[in-house]
């Protein structure tokens, strides 16, 4: 290139730059992958093949997992961060659940406020001193919620985002429903047949967040992951991290 193709092409990257940064994706999909507890074959298996196919994923952490120095743990996963393709979010602290009497009880589903705000909140202690920074994301286990956990994400704020359906009164942070059911069959059993039928019947759906639990897949379903993944591709969307969402949305906030 000589200097004139060299200063035409500078021009022609800072005219078009704006447009794209203002060119909001038509539709977002956030993959949400649950149940980080340690390193295993299968969590590698996972980030690597989405990374090939260039989706960003993003990752609960169960945070009592967090305790003591694991050093090869800590470093595997601050790596995975470092790569800037993958995101991990709080997944609560031991994801049990219980009955009291007759009463179905979750860590963050009836447990009271006391139960949901220490769990919660030793998470987001252990998750930032491990990770270096404050996570933004929440997802519970069993996908559980009262009025409890509104008040405890709503005293958080770094807290940004939620992976939930119909939530109210929460405060500063976004709702990423799970519009489109990524295991079909059930935990750990994605099914591309049947994603694809739900897909074309939802055909309004612009923006969702996609479930997974990796950890449980076998072959057969690390396959049906990676036709859902190349479907939605062809598709053209676009998979965000929770954080990059939140930052899309408040630039959009300010117009
Ligand atoms: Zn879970």
């Amino acid at each position: 290139m000589n200097r004139l193709n060299i200063l035409i092409a500078i021009a022609v990257l800072a005219i078009s730059l704006p447009v794209i940064a203002q060119d909001k994706p038509r539709r977002i999909a956030i993959i949400k992958a649950d149940d980080v507890r340690g390193i295993t074959p299968k969590w590698d298996r996972f980030f690597n093949l989405s990374k090939e196919k260039g989706v960003k994923v993003s990752a609960g952490i169960i945070c009592n997992s967090l305790q003591k120095d694991k050093k090869g743990y800590f470093n595997w996963l601050n790596k995975l961060k470092a790569s800037g393709s993958v995101e991990f979010w709080n997944h609560g602290w031991d994801h049990k659940r219980w009955t009291t009497g007759e009463k179905k009880v979750s860590e963050f589903g009836g447990s009271g406020y006391e139960h949901q705000k220490k769990h919660f909140d030793d998470s987001q202690k252990l998750m930032k001193k491990v990770l270096g920074v404050a996570t933004v994301a929440f997802g519970t286990p069993y996908n559980a919620v009262d009025a409890d956990t509104v008040k405890v994400m709503n005293q958080d704020a770094n807290m940004r985002l939620f992976f939930s359906y119909r939530v109210q009164k929460l405060k500063g942070a976004v709702i990423a429903p799970m519009s489109l059911r990524g295991e079909s069959d059930g935990t750990g059993k994605p099914n591309f047949k049947k994603f694809k039928a739900q897909y074309i019947k939802k055909n309004n759906i612009s923006f969702t967040a996609i479930q997974f639990h990796p950890n449980a897949f076998s072959d057969k379903y690390f396959d049906e992951y990676s036709k859902i993944l190349d479907f939605l591709i062809g598709e053209g969307w676009t998979f965000m991290l929770p954080a990059e969402y939140v930052a899309m949305e408040d630039q959009r906030k300010k117009g």
